[in-house]
């Protein structure tokens, strides 16, 4: 509930859902880095795929039931302002479905340039204040709130505007509590970048999660991060299986399989990045971004990465830390934000 002043009081332990809070140990196995929201975007590429909105909709509540039957509790949306949210869509679906949604705030900037949006007169501060927003009042007057902000980071550091972005969502991280999760292209070390922009925000890195780590592949980069603190999220495993690239789907498994057995399985994340609107195109109408996402779609983490992982040798133990307990801890919003 919304009180003077702006500051919401949560239930303690909550997390911040598109449907309102809630408790923590309720949102069960977590997908912590997906793009839901942005599937209507399908609806203007390719018209004649769909019959409308209501058609469109209907389809993603059928897959995402289908989705809550395979096991997901929750997905974590991540797509922000700048990259076609659809926030009415999200809290719809998630309805329908009976999936929990997270949704985000901050900003990709990819594609770079964002029709009516001026971002190089934005401000640290006015970002900030903008994302803040988004978390305590809600986005777009629809009332939902914002429980994890996301910031892209394309290169393997930040430009001046990323450098912005990055800062703004330090300070609206540190203002309300909610959780960062950064694109980072990690082939190029570039977490060990972002951190040094962090730290000189006085972050707590347990509240940071470096997206799409394993493009890496190299344990000296990812123990390094994780010893500091930091969260990795493992959501590109998937693309190893194409030819295309590099390191392979069984070295990506074989990183967080070294990782847990160091002793880190509570700094992993596992997801699939999946562009969902993709996903519900019929297969003639794919495109490259739609082709690199795995056939079981949503359910890849559970169909073919985890088996893969248990095969070898990573407990149910340390699965259950990385796909339930970490998302309960990362996700979960202070009580008053
Ligand atoms: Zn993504």
């Amino acid at each position: 509930m919304a009180q003077a002043g702006g500051v919401n009081r949560l239930p303690g332990r909550a997390a911040q859902t598109v449907l309102g809070p809630v408790d923590a140990p309720s949102l069960g196995f977590t997908l912590t880095h997906e793009h839901i929201a942005d599937a209507p975007d399908v609806l203007g590429r390719w018209p004649k795929a769909w019959g409308g909105r209501a058609e469109l909709t209907a389809k993603a509540v059928e897959e995402l039931q289908r989705v809550r039957a395979g096991g997901v509790g929750t997905i974590v949306d991540l797509t922000t302002y700048d990259v076609g949210r659809d926030i009415r869509f999200l809290e719809e679906v998630s309805r329908r479905s009976g999936i929990h949604m997270i949704a985000a705030t901050g900003q990709r900037f990819f594609p770079p340039n964002v029709p009516h949006v001026s971002m190089p007169s934005r401000t640290v501060e006015g970002l900030a204040a903008f994302f803040v927003k988004e978390i305590r009042q809600g986005i777009e007057g629809s009332g939902v709130r914002a429980g994890v902000i996301k910031i892209g980071i394309v290169g393997q550091s930040a430009t001046a505007l990323e450098e912005t972005g990055l800062r703004a969502g330090a300070r609206a991280s540190k203002a309300t509590g909610a959780p960062i999760r950064i694109h980072t292209k990690s082939a190029s070390r570039a977490g060990e970048n972002h951190a040094v922009l962090l730290e000189s925000e006085k972050i707590d890195p347990a509240r940071v999660s470096f997206d799409h780590s394993d493009d890496s592949g190299d344990m000296d980069y990812f123990l390094g991060l994780a010893r500091r603190g930091y969260s990795l999220g493992m959501d590109h495993v998937h693309r190893g299986l194409g030819p295309d690239f590099k390191p392979s789907f069984e070295k990506r498994a074989e990183c967080i399989k070294l990782l847990a057995d160091a002793g880190f399985a509570g700094n992993i994340f596992l997801s699939q990045d999946c562009e969902f609107g993709g996903v519900l195109l019929p297969a003639e109408n794919r495109e490259w971004r739609e082709t690199i996402d795995p056939p079981e779609g949503l359910l890849f983490v559970t169909r073919k990465l985890i088996p893969h992982l248990k095969q070898i040798g990573v407990s149910d133990r340390d699965i259950h830390t990385m796909t339930v307990e970490n998302p309960q801890r990362f996700f979960r919003m202070p009580a008053r934000l």
